[in-house]
């Protein structure tokens, strides 16, 4: 059985789907501090099935030990943890302790308990800000937050886990910028306040929630001067996450592996896209840069095509038809 933690928010969510159209079966373990059990109940709606469920908290030894020993774990998916870069910079101890403690924690019980193959959630973020792109995985490393820090720390951490015992199975996967929601549109993104990143927040301005954008600053060195970053769609990354499983097997050392499209995409070029699949116009308005953004930020994903037989399926255009189908469907996401 496959445990996963962080599962009933946004891209565990989706990964709880292909995992179970895979055949895989899963358990997911998760504290609701950022995702709803109507998330939950929704899944179970379009996967046909109940889905075993453990409420507890990845620091909390005794919580993940329980799961240990009512079911069968075998591996670990891992997305539990916080995630918004701002407030990482207002509460990193926070973030330590949930992020990396968290981690360490979940480790300690799954070598206890004799399971030691885990597929983590890491991010391009552990690039820093690239000399060049298309990004490569044997990219110098660096941080400029604590969000990425904690991301940087994990995959540390993780190495000396398997330095110390190889024959634990690792793969962090390195997200770009995950985008879209089910075909369905019962299942999508649901930021809790102001939303951090840009296609939620486009597709609340679009549905009204939100009066207009702000495009964070249009003299980048790109093309149209708006940022340029590598969206991937949600059900592409969860497939990317069923081929690991698939093959983790297979691998002796760590792996490390980017999960992006390969294409760049601007601020602008977004906009149009959710233009077109809404039919909505979005008002905006151009703003300051962002402390900590970069300029240009996409995948090299060979490595991903190679290793896992992993490519992402879905382009831009039906990323937005996806986010739009879901926020038009549920303006109030879960609520
Ligand atoms: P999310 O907030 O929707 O999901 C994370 C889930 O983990 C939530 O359901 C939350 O309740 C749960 N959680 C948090 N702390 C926990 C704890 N201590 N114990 C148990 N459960 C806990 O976020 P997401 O977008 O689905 O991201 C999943 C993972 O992917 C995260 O590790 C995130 O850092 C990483 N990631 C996300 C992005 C992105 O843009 N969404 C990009 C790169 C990497
Ligand atoms: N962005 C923006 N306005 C927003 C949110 C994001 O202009 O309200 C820009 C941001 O500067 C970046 C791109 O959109 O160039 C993607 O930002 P996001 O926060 O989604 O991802 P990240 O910066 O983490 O790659």
């Amino acid at each position: 059985m496959v445990l996963v933690t962080g599962g009933a928010g946004y891209i565990g969510s989706h990964t709880c789907i292909s995992l179970i159209d895979a055949g895989y079966e899963i358990v997911v373990f998760d504290n609701f501090s950022n995702s709803s059990h109507e998330g939950i109940k929704r899944v179970e709606k379009i996967v046909g099935k109940k889905i075993a469920l453990v409420e507890g908290d990845i620091r909390n030894r005794k919580d993940l030990q329980s799961v240990f020993d009512t079911y069968n774990i075998d591996s670990v998916v891992h997305f539990a943890g916080l995630k918004a870069v701002g407030e990482s910079m207002q509460i990193p101890l926070q973030y330590y302790d949930n992020n990396v403690c968290g981690t360490v924690a979940l480790c300690e019980v799954m070598q206890k308990n004799g399971c030691k193959k885990i597929v983590f959630s890491s991010s391009a973020t552990v690039y820093g800000d690239p000399e060049t792109v298309p990004i490569k995985e044997d990219f110098p490393l660096s941080a400029t937050n604590p969000y990425g820090r904690n991301k940087l720390f994990i995959e540390k951490i993780l190495r000396d886990v398997h330095r110390s015992d190889p024959t634990w199975k690792v793969i962090m996967l390195r997200y770009f910028n995950p985008a879209g929601a089910h075909i369905s549109g019962t299942i999508g993104e649901d930021p809790d306040n102001i939303p951090n990143n840009l296609l939620p927040f486009i597709a609340q301005t679009a549905v009204g929630k939100r009066e207009m954008l702000n495009i964070f600053g249009n003299d980048y060195d790109t093309p149209d001067g708006t940022g340029v970053r590598d969206y991937i769609h949600v059900v592409d990354l969860a497939d990317g996450h069923v081929k690991a499983l698939d093959k983790i097997d297979n691998f002796k050392e760590v792996m490390a592996i980017n999960l992006g499209s390969g294409d760049g995409y601007s601020v602008f070029e977004i906009i149009h896209a959710f233009e077109k699949a809404s039919g909505k116009q979005i008002p905006y308005n151009i703003v300051a840069r962002r402390s900590g953004d970069i300029a240009t930020c996409y995948a090299d994903t060979a490595y991903a095509e190679d290793i896992l037989g992993w490519s992402a399926k879905y382009n831009i255009d039906k990323m937005c038809e996806d986010v739009w189908r879901w926020q038009s469907k549920n303006p109030d996401g879960y609520n």
